[in-house]
């Protein structure tokens, strides 16, 4: 059993990935007879690259995963990929704009044939860096949601909906991205603040002198006014209802109209009405029967219905009409105004409200289901928060509009008689009208909402809908990890369709995780130039390293502040375990054999730390239970290097050094058994390099991707030894501390005296070789009846005092001296500091974190400061 000297991630990594793969160890047996426990990754997009977020969120799913697989469950972690409807057909869009090619010079079927050449060839790189970050995807599973399994699923919900009346077409307005050519959900639509006018019109009256004055901010939709409306308790306009103005530029008269929904306090209270443009002045449209214009096309420019605005685009359409109206006189003023504008969330293009036939899910009776099982608990949000923003959705949902005027998806499966309009849908395409027997079909020309496929992922992916045995094992899945910036878009929407469909919920538990961002707390984004790139961070310090990073500082409700300086730090505890391991092989020697540990031979710190060890097995479980990724990292990490490291191997050097004896050989067989179980509790964060040490130091034990997870063992709780010990590490600090403070030079050994009561007196003294070596001691004294000298530095313990002269340890004058000048020099620099933060106008101009370092840097000093006077004071 030997290491090589150092670690390297890059030989590990490249090695063990291929062989857990090719041994199965990651699949998920349908027939495994023990508990399931089963999760589905949130596909990535098949156009994504991985970034920090999928970093983040795949590797708590595969620390979940590792763990439970150890836990002896039956484990599957289903992986795959989104079509991802808009985002892939831009891509490929760009692409063929840099042949000077549009989709329609392709026509439809060559231009889907591209997107998917393109997602054979350039998609899906994404899984390869799953790969590399170490997921344990059971990747014989992997699915895509155009695949014909899932576009089965697809179909069969959709006609199921459909027939029971839960899914309809409406002529509605709808979030339409001109740019992308297709309508989008109101979740899809992003609002930003923007900086823009409000227009006063005059609309003269068309019998009689005189006008009234409408607001809007955008004052080209006026082509297509029907009416213009006040509020009916608006005792300001109530002798104008029922009267006609004449709409300017088009020169046709519109009524005026009362509808509770004008708000009297916007603009003059007279507001035009454009039912085809505006989602409520459609509602006020159909209370009224209201004529609905729509005056633009598909890609927001003026069509017949705008007059002579027709060709112009709606930009340029509201800068042409604004002159008219002014040469007309009928333009009053302009006001800046701030106001909230939709947004298309995948080309940002400002989205136009806009009338069209669409394919709409009726929302309310799924969203019924999917309260009650969140209010009831069968779901269960962590951390909780998340379930009100949930509920406060829910409960003001809207109908869904499922359509996108896309050719990459899954092609709606309605069907129209050309002959008598007649709608089929039905499992199989038709070949016949079922109404007048024309052949004369055509299928409806748009494509369902990405998020449709994915509302099913939980399910469809096993095999619905046929009764797989998969879908018996693993459904419903134990628990989802994802970001809350999908818990509309996808978590909701899956435990609609999965009470509706399943008639269970998707999922037990929702963790939902923070984001990560720059070491000042910014949010990473190209623009900032501040992204963190994994793929980089696994270069250059390895994914153990990365991974570990993550799951530390990944606590509940709390972004994560991640710096590359964080990621090379935990790769330094990858080292620090590989050295330590190391030195235990090579003390462990070439005829070690591991035996049963025989608890009567365990002296005191064998069983401090096997105790200690125990704890941390209960402590890491338990977070891992709750959710509490950053508990159990830091955990782990605190065990190993600050008890296992800092001190059991220390005592256990002398005791190995001594040769054949019984207390040498119990050591190492301790040493050897921490190690062993250690390396399995540390698994599902750091995968490579614990099987990397499992396989130098097992033989015939598997791999440690399915070895048994540590449990909590009974014979290892020495409660009472553990306290003794934790004493015996509090009188090596104190006395550490004194010669640290007291400037003492390492080689030089001192002297302690120890005042106690007996029961104490016999601990140190059966400790005394150890705290010798430890602390550095010549001799240590017990004398209950001590009486301190004025030169002796002390330090007291609830039990025990501790004193350790230093006349002989330390130049008096000399310390003394030294100690003056320090305390003079730091006053010096503290004074600095002082001023600075005294200084008015320093403090109204500095930027924040500038004023932020000088107090930092004056709380350092003050602390140094009052040590340096303490242990001066100890000197008189
Ligand atoms: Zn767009
Ligand atoms: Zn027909």
């Amino acid at each position: 059993m030997e290491l090589s000297a150092s670690y390297d991630p890059k030989i590990a990594e490249s090695k063990w990935y291929a062989i857990w793969e090719k041994e199965k160890l990651f699949h998920g047996d349908e027939n495994d007879p023990r508990d399931a426990y089963s999760i589905v990754i949130p596909p990535p997009n098949v156009t994504g690259n991985l970034h920090m977020g999928h970093a983040l969120n795949n590797t708590l799913q595969d620390i979940l995963i590792r763990w439970q697989r150890m836990n002896g469950k039956a484990t599957c972690w289903m992986p795959g990929m989104d079509h991802a409807g808009i985002a892939t057909q831009n891509v490929v869009e760009r692409l063929l704009l840099k042949e000077g090619k549009t989709k329609y010079d392709l026509g439809r079927d060559e231009f889907v044939k591209r997107v998917w050449d393109w997602k054979e060839h350039s998609g899906g790189q994404i899984k390869e860096q799953l790969k590399r970050l170490g997921c344990s995807l059971d990747w014989v599973r992997e699915r895509f949601t155009l695949d014909e399994g899932l576009s089965h699923a697809v179909r069969t919900v959709f006609v199921t909906l459909y027939k029971e009346g839960l899914i309809y077409q409406g002529y509605r307005i709808i979030n339409w991205c001109p740019r992308c050519e297709t309508a989008l959900s109101d979740i899809e639509t992003e609002y930003k603040d923007l900086a823009g006018k409000l227009y006063y019109i005059h609309y003269p009256y068309e019998e009689g002198d005189g006008h009234i004055t409408v607001a809007t901010t955008r004052p080209e939709t006026m082509l297509g006014d029907t009416a213009v409306a006040v509020n009916p308790n608006d005792s300001r306009y109530a002798h104008l209802i029922g009267k006609n103005v004449i709409l300017p530029l088009m020169n046709r008269p519109i009524p005026i109209i009362a509808d509770e929904f004008v708000d009297p306090a916007f603009g003059t209270g007279l507001v035009k009405v454009t039912p085809a443009h505006d989602p409520n002045d459609f509602e006020m449209g159909k209370r009224h029967n209201l004529e609905e214009v729509n005056i633009l096309d598909k890609n927001a420019i003026v069509n017949e219905n705008g007059g002579v605005y027709k060709g112009l685009d709606r930009y340029q359409a509201r800068e042409k009409v604004c002159e008219d109206l002014k040469t007309a006189g009928l333009l009053e003023k302009i006001e800046d105004h701030n106001h909230a504008v939709g947004h298309c969330y995948r080309c940002h293009t400002v989205i136009e409200p806009y009338l069209s036939k669409q394919w709409f899910v009726k929302i309310e009776p799924l969203a019924k289901e999917a309260i009650k099982v969140v209010e009831e608990g069968k779901i269960r949000f962590i951390p909780s928060n998340w379930a009100k923003i949930y509920f406060e959705w829910m409960y003001n949902i809207k109908d869904w509009c499922i359509s996108r005027q896309l050719w990459w998806g899954h092609r709606i499966p309605a069907f129209y008689c050309k002959d008598c309009g007649y709608i089929m849908v039905e499992l199989e395409d038709p070949t016949k009208c079922s109404v007048c027997n024309s052949k004369n079909l055509e299928q409806d020309a748009d494509v369902l909402d990405t998020w449709f496929s994915s509302a099913l992922w939980p399910f469809s992916t096993f095999g619905w809908p046929q009764k797989t045995k998969s879908l018996e094992k693993f459904y419903p899945t134990s628990v989802l990890v994802t970001g809350f910036d999908i818990i509309f878009f996808w978590v909701a929407r899956m435990i609609m369709m999965g009470c509706k469909f399943m008639n269970d919920v998707p999922f037990y538990d929702v963790y939902i995780h923070a984001l990560v961002r720059d070491e000042h707390g910014q949010k990473m984004s190209k623009s900032r130039g501040n992204v963190i790139d994994p793929l980089i961070m696994m270069d250059k310090y390895g994914t153990d390293a990365f991974r570990f990073t993550l799951a530390i500082f990944a606590a509940q409700g709390r972004d994560i502040i991640l710096s590359e300086k964080r990621i090379e730090g935990y790769s330094a505890f990858c080292n620090k375990i590989w050295n330590s391991t190391r030195f235990i092989l090579m003390n462990l020697g070439n005829d070690f054999k591991p035996e049963a540990i025989d608890v009567n031979s365990l002296e005191l710190f064998d069983k401090w730390i096997l105790h200690a060890f125990n704890q941390t097995v209960k402590k890491t479980t338990q977070a891992l239970v709750e959710y509490r990724f950053n508990d159990a990292a830091q955990t782990l990490y605190d065990f190993w290097w600050h008890e296992f490291c800092d001190w059991y191997i220390e005592l256990s050097k002398p005791r190995i050094y001594a040769g054949d004896s019984l207390s040498g050989t119990i050591a190492k067989q301790v040493l050897y058994v921490v190690l062993h179980e250690y390396l399995k509790l540390l698994h599902p964060f750091m995968p490579f390099i614990t099987e990397e040490i499992w396989s130098n130091i097992t033989t015939n034990e598997g791999r440690i991707v399915v070895a048994p997870w540590p449990q909590y063992d009974e014979r290892f709780n020495f409660e009472n030894e553990f306290n003794y010990a934790e004493l015996f590490k509090e009188i090596v600090y104190k006395i550490r501390n004194i010669r640290g403070e007291m400037n003492v030079p390492p080689d030089k050994k001192a002297h302690v005296v120890i005042k106690a009561g007996k029961k104490i007196e016999q601990f140190v003294r059966q400790q005394e070789n150890n705290l010798k070596i430890l602390a550095k001691l010549e001799a240590v004294e017990y004398n209950a009846a001590y009486t301190p000298q004025k030169t002796d530095a002390s330090a007291v313990l609830p039990e025990c005092e501790i004193y350790v002269p230093l006349k002989d340890l330390i130049d008096l004058e000399k310390e003394k001296a030294r100690l003056d000048k320090e305390i003079a020099r730091i006053q010096v620099e503290l004074d600095k500091v002082l001023k600075k933060l005294n200084d008015s106008t320093f403090m109204a101009k500095a930027p924040q974190n500038i004023i932020e370092k000088e107090q930092n840097k004056k709380a350092e000093l003050e602390e140094v400061h009052a040590k340096l006077t303490t242990s001066r004071e100890k000197l008189g």
